[in-house]
């Protein structure tokens, strides 16, 4: 979707994908109760802007989803959805049934935003642009879910495989995908056929999915008085030494692989040795066996600035160190010929849309490292200053990007 954001779309190649529209696609797209739901996802996309304004408005922090969990719960019970339940971490969850359970389709959308408590979360309409923060990110997926479960029910569209519509927590933050997680290693486990995020905005299609690892790094001595203890192994010098250390990691650009120590603390004041100091600290990389070596060179370069700190001083074993890992989501892909991709693909192109392919970082990822086929689609629209305040979500033919994401469901959920 054409952004570097954290926990969202990591990077756009800003390629548009060459497919031929698919036979499957073709045919579906002349299916009378199939023109029925594309027309009704238009004529309601009015509906759906407001659910995403209402979901917006429902504050939605990392780790206190309930609230807004359940309102889509009752959105769900009112388009009657089976079995509408939330299960052990939060996710709620609704099935469509089709005529058979195969192939089950699981189509998600995020409930957590990256905005903590407290923030003014009222949504403001400007002409067709809509201002909040997290109006689009990912109000506009969980809205996107809704829309389809309408649309289906409107005209009574009969899939032949099931759907599960699923507002999932711990997207945002340091959520580490725990819905997924909890989704794809026991409220589903070993029943879903193929995974669909709606994240975001625009009509790019994610198949490619970064792994991160995140740490908190903790120097730790005995501290003292700047003067007085002059003589004593320091946190703050060893946290520099590990800082510097990785700041001289050689990664690749093929594939595309990352490190960033994005916030460092410490100490007490200017006239003392600091007892703490502390950062942390984000590893990427699209591929696997990349990010494992980053990682452990990350760890050699944190171990060896502690040895040389005490080294210098004098001092074996006085400065310590606590690696703790505050993230690990895996990172994987789905391949650009599997039925997944090429099916998102060709339900865009046939709508008259443009796919544009993209790297990301989402909830796909979890599914994408077990081996399900799966992909992160936007929701239309536009989207901007995602993660900030100032998010926006211009509404100007937001429809296509509903009919795309009900075409893709219905196309996946065929034999
Ligand atoms: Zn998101």
């Amino acid at each position: 979707m054409g952004r570097f954001v954290v926990g969202f779309v990591a990077l756009a190649v800003g390629v548009s994908i060459q497919a031929p529209l698919d036979q499957t696609t073709a045919t579906l797209i002349q299916n009378t109760s199939v023109k029925a739901a594309l027309a009704s996802a238009k004529a309601n996309e009015f509906r759906t802007i407001e659910d995403q304004i209402r979901f917006s408005e429902i504050p939605s922090p990392p780790f206190k989803e309930t609230a807004r969990a359940e309102e889509v719960r009752r959105a769900f019970l009112a388009l009657g959805l089976r079995h509408v339940r939330i299960d052990k971490a939060g996710n709620v969850l609704g099935d469509r049934d089709g005529t058979s359970p195969h192939p089950h389709l699981v189509l998600a959308a995020h409930l957590d935003s990256v905005f903590p408590e407290g923030t003014n979360v009222k949504v403001r309409r400007d002409g067709a642009v809509l201002h909040g923060p997290g109006v689009g990110d990912d109000s506009r997926g969980l809205a996107v879910l809704v829309a389809i479960a309408r649309a289906l029910k409107d005209a009574d569209v009969q899939t032949a495989g099931s759907i599960t519509f699923v507002g999932d927590v711990g997207e945002e933050g340091l959520g580490d995908l725990r819905g997924m997680k909890q989704l794809f290693d026991d409220t589903l486990k070993g029943t879903v056929d193929s995974f669909v995020s709606v994240d975001g905005s625009g009509l790019d299609i994610a198949s490619t999915f970064v792994g991160s690892r995140r740490y908190r790094v903790t120097f730790k001595g005995p501290g003292g008085h700047a003067f007085a203890d002059f003589g004593r192994p320091n946190p703050a010098n060893a946290l520099g030494r590990a800082a510097a250390k990785l700041a001289d990691i050689r990664v690749p650009s093929t594939p595309p692989t990352s490190f960033n120590i994005g916030r460092i603390g410490g100490g007490t004041a200017v006239n003392a040795i600091p007892v703490e100091a502390w950062m942390e600290v984000d590893l990427r990389s699209v591929d696997r066996r990349v990010l494992q070596t980053l990682d452990a060179d990350f760890q050699k370069a944190v171990d060896a600035a502690v040895t040389e700190e005490n080294a210098r001083w004098n001092t074996p074993g006085m400065l310590t160190v606590a690696k703790e890992r505050v993230g690990d989501r895996p990172g994987g892909s789905t391949a650009s010929d599997t039925p997944i991709v090429r099916t998102a693909v060709a339900v865009t192109r046939a709508l008259g849309g443009v796919p544009i392919s993209s790297v990301s970082s989402s909830d796909a990822n979890y599914s994408g490292s077990l081996g399900v086929p799966a992909v992160e689609i936007g929701g239309g629209g536009q989207g901007a200053n995602v993660h900030v305040l100032t998010e926006s979500f211009d509404t100007t033919n937001s429809w296509l990007g509903t009919q795309r994401a009900l075409l893709l469901t219905i196309a996946l959920t065929q034999k």
